[in-house]
């Protein structure tokens, strides 16, 4: 279906970028076969890596891939967790690694422009200099601009301020034939035309190359509170949501954690969680003006005493909060060595609880650690599929049965009105319960949509859906 690279093309490639930005080193190769899903059988390697340093090197690399069909997979920080940038059918690994310049910071129309390759740890840290303010947060700050557009990332801010789509407000983008087009611009409104900027962000490398991009930003907020409240159950835990949601003010996050998963997390980093009371815990982060907040956590606070919290935990400098959402961060960490999966199910908040009681059950029923945890206030949910206990099965075991579990997590997820990923994408591990999620109907017009853009499939083949 695909040509391989040969010399020539080779030649071609290093005519754009220099020798010295293409990887064909099988040694080397192995470091781009992979993101941070964690089982090797999807691991792929590419035939060679190139690092351009502009959109026009990119298009002058696709125009090459497309006369030859090669396939072509851009990968940024590779932080992603469902094979996004498994370069699965061999081809060409753009890396955008070089692309790292942020081009402007328009304090004037509080909008920030950056090539794609930088990663979110250089965006914010000269947002901060300037006292401006990104508010998106995706939990791993060597993410890069292109894989969180790539990916319609979300993270823990996302409850007042929504995903990185609500942010994006231009890119630069080279299609699967070369040309490069810039939908969207430096503006906030625009009613002109089809709005090709949000097909583009969750495309995930499959309708064009995103080069650059700009967003809105804010400037910083005066002052930021985090409540830590402690719940015996998860039906009260979760039960007090919308009544928090409910209130005139939106907080940033309201975030949702079980006391298990903080003391691993707690260990790993040699961080000490500040409440010691009950199973669950509301992690509940809101800013603004500093006698607003103040008042507003006083309201929070009791509307959560009210209905069954043990406590509530102040958190309100700097340092105590730095401390929290550094364990709350490191879960993924905490847990990684022997996580199969994290899943990232996506439903209405109000079904959140009984997903969970579900989860518990199945995690009893077959004997499998199923650690859940989340976003309570968008119902966003992460369950870790755990090696623990599988691991004593034959493999052959322990693999249907991982598959059976995610199976029955993500199908209660589709039952309850939700969907299959809130924030990490499909790339390759989720594409088979796809049609049960959106239907033929819908999955067609998708596929209408990619065959009109990238008629040869060379774009990240096999991500989504089958090429
Ligand atoms: C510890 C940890 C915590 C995380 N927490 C969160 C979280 O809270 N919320 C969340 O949403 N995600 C989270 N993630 C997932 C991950 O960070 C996001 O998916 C992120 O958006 C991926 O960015 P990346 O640069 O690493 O992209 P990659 O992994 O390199 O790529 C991801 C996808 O984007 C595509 N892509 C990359 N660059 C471009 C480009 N320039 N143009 C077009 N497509 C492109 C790729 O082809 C691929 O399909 C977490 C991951 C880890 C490891």
């Amino acid at each position: 279906m695909y040509s391989k690279l040969d010399e020539y093309t080779v030649r071609k490639l290093s005519n754009i970028v220099g020798e010295n930005n293409v990887i064909l080193e099988e040694n080397r190769l192995i470091d781009y076969s992979h993101d941070e899903f964690s089982l090797d059988d999807i691991a792929h390697k590419p035939e060679a890596v190139v690092k351009p340093v502009s959109a026009d090197e990119i298009s002058e690399i696709v125009k090459i891939a497309s006369k030859e069909r090669i396939p072509i997979v851009v990968r940024g920080g590779a932080t992603g967790l469902c094979g996004g940038c498994v370069p699965s059918y061999g081809g060409i690994v753009i890396s955008t690694e070089r692309l790292n310049k942020i081009l402007e910071i328009d304090e004037t129309n509080l909008m920030a422009t950056l090539q794609a390759g930088v990663t979110l740890k250089d965006f914010y840290s000269a947002l901060r200099m300037r006292k401006l303010f990104f508010p998106p947060h995706p939990g791993e700050e060597s993410a890069t601009i292109g894989g969180v557009i790539g990916t319609n990332a979300g993270g823990a801010r996302a409850v007042k301020y929504g995903t990185i789509r609500n942010f994006l407000r231009g890119i630069e983008v080279v299609l699967a034939d070369g040309k490069i087009i810039r939908p969207g611009g430096k503006i906030i409104k625009d009613s002109t035309g089809y709005s090709l900027l949000h097909l583009f962000a969750g495309s995930e490398g499959t309708l064009g190359i995103i080069t650059a991009a700009t967003f809105s930003i804010m400037p910083e907020p005066e002052s930021m509170i985090t409540l830590l409240i402690p719940y015996q159950s998860t039906e009260d835990a979760l039960g007090v949501v919308p009544f928090i949601l409910k209130q005139p003010t939106r907080p940033l996050a309201i975030e949702f954690i079980t006391r298990e998963v903080i003391s691993i997390s707690e260990n790993y980093c040699g961080k000490h969680w500040p409440s010691m009371s009950g199973e669950i815990f509301l992690m509940v982060m809101i800013d603004g003006n500093k006698d607003d907040i103040e008042k507003y956590c006083e309201k929070i606070a009791s509307i959560c005493l009210d209905y069954g919290a043990l406590d509530v935990f102040v958190a309100d400098s700097t340092q105590k909060q730095e401390e929290i959402l550094h364990i709350r961060s490191m879960v993924y960490e905490a847990l990684k060595t022997s996580t199969i999966e994290i899943l990232d199910v996506v439903m209405p908040p109000s079904q959140m609880a009984s997903h969970i009681t579900f989860v518990k059950k199945l995690s009893l029923s077959h004997n499998v650690w199923l650690p859940t945890y989340g976003h309570a206030g968008d119902g966003n949910l992460h369950t870790h599929i755990m090696k623990v206990n599988l691991e004593r099965k034959e493999i052959s075991q322990w693999r249907e049965k991982y598959k059976q579990l995610r199976e029955e997590i993500i199908l209660d997820a589709i039952h309850r009105g939700g969907k299959i990923s809130g924030e990490h994408g499909i790339g390759l591990v989720k594409k088979e319960y796809l049609e049960k999620c959106l239907g033929n109907e819908y999955i067609s017009v998708l596929k209408k949509i990619k065959s009109t853009l990238d008629p040869l499939s060379i774009l990240n083949p096999g991500k989504i859906f089958d090429p």
